[in-house]
């Protein structure tokens, strides 16, 4: 059976891992490491940088998603969404209906 983690590229797929395993080095969770690091986000200083804010609370990476023409998709799921398993298996729904219906 192929699936999207399937076909996706090895670093994506690693990518995705880390993100699972919450190992992304944020700096919410470089302080709690003991690195002395700003607690706010680089790109708005105006939420704590973790995992959460930086793919899809912060503004930029709001940005980033519109600019993919991807933001409609996500956003009724981004403030509902009990984590990264259930955007990732949203978008794995939604990739495989993309890229398989016939
Ligand atoms: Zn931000």
């Amino acid at each position: 059976m192929i699936t999207f983690y399937n076909i996706i590229s090895p670093k994506i797929n690693h990518f995705l891992w880390r993100v699972l395993r919450q190992c992304l080095p944020t700096r919410a969770r470089l302080i709690t490491k003991g690195v002395e690091c700003p607690l706010h986000c680089y790109f708005c200083s105006q939420s704590y940088e973790n995992e959460w804010h930086i793919f899809f609370a912060c503004d930029k990476a709001k940005e980033v998603w519109q600019a993919a023409g991807l933001w409609h998709l996500i956003h009724p799921k981004a403030g509902s969404a009990e984590g990264f398993k259930d955007l990732l298996s949203t978008f794995s729904i939604i990739f495989n209906n993309m890229k398989f219906r016939s």
